[in-house]
């Protein structure tokens, strides 16, 4: 029959002028306005007949899509995911801390205020108030830099990346760099120590072997071309066994010999000394500095629990060699990461503040007593509201984002192996709850650690759980 063909079902498609003077489309018209109404219209009718082509014989479908409230609704439909905002909230039940897929640092509460406080109006940020003159837009931060590091000057931009391309190209384009072969790693997200070196126009010289770097390599490679050391820090793994690098202070006073740079990449860059908290020893960004390093520079949402951030920190004359280079302009940073970052470092003045002002450092220093409590709280919450298996374990979180490498902190999490669907498809169903929650899968179970969940969402997630696992028949403890 002459009605089944495809081509009656296109035919019949209400034309764009039509939909728009319906109820439904002068709805959207206000809404949207009429531009964008128009412009998801058309989206929205050429896939209708892409899929009408695609499958002429389902007539009742068909004729249901060509009906004017389905094209519409999907219109509708359309412009709300266009408009939902992206970097939507969620909760991380990883315990891993820093967890560079979801935003890194959890950004202090304070730096939020100062954010709203400073920025919805006119700010100090490049000028001098005592002379009304242009001034430096870091000021604040390099000042308690100074303090925090004893540096002698500090330069803020976009991230770590851009802070070792940026040093190198200012202080050794055109000449040599000397690095163990240790220490070339690769971060992720295609940062190498040789593709950055050659970015900024210096030529690497590796020594050493992986395991082992001796100071007589590195003074054997110094040649008049040579205009640094760079030291890298092997943040995301560890080399255990036969193993050997060369003291930083031994470096310092090679280079100082030598008429050449210490330069040090410290990935995290620790303000403080995290072996007070149990973690192993890592140098924190002033013992580097006081052993003899010249410029070091480290990440603004690692360790310190900031905002994405590169921070330099170092000598003032090469800081000011560094700042006058034309990739500073290209690389700093604006007025929101400095307010942020103002903030969080005016936390670390008294450290006994950090676990009640610094989110990143809370979760990292969570007693595990406390974590073990919150986890029999939950188990004790889902056991009364589902009939699935959930237990209590022991394990390990992590600080993630290559910081204190290669070390876990004791946690307990709690187990979840459901029954009636696999644990693939409730951690997919936890991804897709708003807010969308995030665990971790282990040997078929589910974990949820509480060290990374903060107390403000320790109900949604359990609804969000209780939601995703099917209730009614199921066995209990099957
Ligand atoms: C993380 C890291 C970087 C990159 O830092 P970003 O702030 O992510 O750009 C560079 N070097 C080392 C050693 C790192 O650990």
């Amino acid at each position: 029959m002459a009605s089944h063909k495809p081509s009656s079902f296109l035919r019949n498609i209400p034309g764009v002028d039509r939909l728009l003077e319906t109820d439904g489309g002068q709805d959207l018209c206000q809404r949207y306005g009429r531009e964008f109404v128009l412009y998801l219209l058309r989206t929205v009718l050429d896939e209708l007949r892409l899929s009408i082509l695609d499958q002429p014989e389902n007539e009742d479908l068909n004729r249901r899509l060509i009906e004017s409230e389905q094209i519409l609704d999907k219109t509708r439909s359309k412009a709300d995911k266009l408009l939902s905002t992206k970097v939507l909230r969620a909760i991380n039940a990883t315990g891993v801390v820093l967890h560079t897929g979801l935003g890194r640092a959890v950004l202090a509460p304070d730096a939020l205020d100062a954010l709203q406080r400073n920025l919805s109006s006119y700010s100090l940020l490049e000028i001098d108030r005592s002379t009304g003159e242009r001034g430096v837009r870091e000021t604040a931060v390099r000042d308690l830099l100074r303090f925090l590091t004893g540096a002698e000057s500090a330069l803020v931009v976009n991230n770590n990346a851009a802070a070792c391309t940026l040093v190198l190209a200012a202080l050794t384009s055109g000449r040599e760099v000397i690095v163990s072969r240790g220490q070339l790693v690769e971060i992720g997200g295609s940062f190498r120590i040789p593709e950055v070196m050659n970015q900024s126009g210096a030529t690497l010289r590796e020594v050493g072997s992986t395991n082992r770097t001796h100071l007589r390599d590195y003074e054997q490679a110094i040649v008049d071309q040579t205009a640094a050391l760079l030291l890298v820090h092997t943040s995301n793994y560890k080399v255990v066994g036969f193993h050997s690098d060369v003291d930083t202070d031994e470096l310092a006073q090679l280079a100082r010999k030598k008429n050449v740079l210490l330069l040090e990449d410290l990935g995290s860059g620790a303000l403080i000394d995290f072996s007070r908290y149990g973690f192993e020893p890592e140098p924190t960004v002033r013992n580097v500095l006081e052993q003899g390093v010249d410029v070091a520079m480290f990440s603004g949402d690692k360790l310190l629990g900031g905002p994405q951030a590169g921070l330099i920190v170092g000598r003032a004359d090469l800081i000011d060699t560094i700042r006058r280079h034309p990739l500073y302009r290209a690389f700093r940073v604006d007025k929101m990461t400095l307010s942020i970052l103002e903030a969080t470092l005016s936390a670390y003045i008294n450290p006994d503040q950090l676990a009640q002002k610094i989110p990143t450092f809370r979760m990292l220093t969570y007693p595990v007593d406390q974590i073990r409590e919150t986890a029999l709280q939950w188990i004790d919450h889902l056991r009364k509201n589902s009939s699935h298996h959930f237990e209590l374990r022991p394990d390990e979180s992590r600080p993630g984002s290559g910081s204190l490498p290669a070390q876990s902190i004791p946690t307990w999490v709690v187990v979840i192996k459901p029954s009636g669907q696999t644990v693939a498809n409730l951690a997919r169903k936890l991804r897709n709850h708003n807010p969308p929650i995030f665990t971790r899968i282990q040997d078929d179970a589910l974990l949820l650690d509480p060290r990374t969940v903060q107390a403000n969402e320790e109900k949604e997630l359990l609804r969000g759980l209780l939601r995703a696992l099917p209730s009614g028949d199921d066995p209990v403890q099957s």
